[in-house]
């Protein structure tokens, strides 16, 4: 699932995290919820909207948010290139606030 608005309002909005599942190719946002690619093999959780935790076999992406807006915000009618451009990244491997983590096992249930 690719969402584009993450659970804040956007105005609380800081950054936008994705995560590319290297296995399976799918791209799905981060929530507060935690969430595995359906393949099994990562996944991730951003529970305050700044620091994610992930797992597996996975790329943490983000996007400009100034731009991406703005995109947003302008779609175009038509531009003979596809659209709006926007800025995505790749996020570096050593971001503080992305933490590879092993996955954590789910609360036990009643
Ligand atoms: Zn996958």
């Amino acid at each position: 699932m690719f969402r584009l608005w993450p659970t804040k309002q956007r105005n609380e909005v800081s950054i936008i995290k994705l995560l590319f599942c290297r296995n399976c190719k799918r791209v799905f946002s981060l929530t507060g919820t935690k969430q595995d690619c359906p393949c099994g093999e990562c996944g991730g959780v951003y529970p305050d909207g700044v620091n994610a935790q992930i797992w597996g076999n996975a790329l943490p992406l983000g996007f400009d948010n100034t731009s991406f807006f703005s995109a947003l915000g302008n779609q175009p009618e038509e531009t003979g290139m596809g659209g709006r451009p926007f800025t995505a990244f790749v996020i570096e491997q050593n971001c503080p606030t992305v933490e590879h983590v092993e996955r954590a096992s789910d609360p036990p249930t009643d």
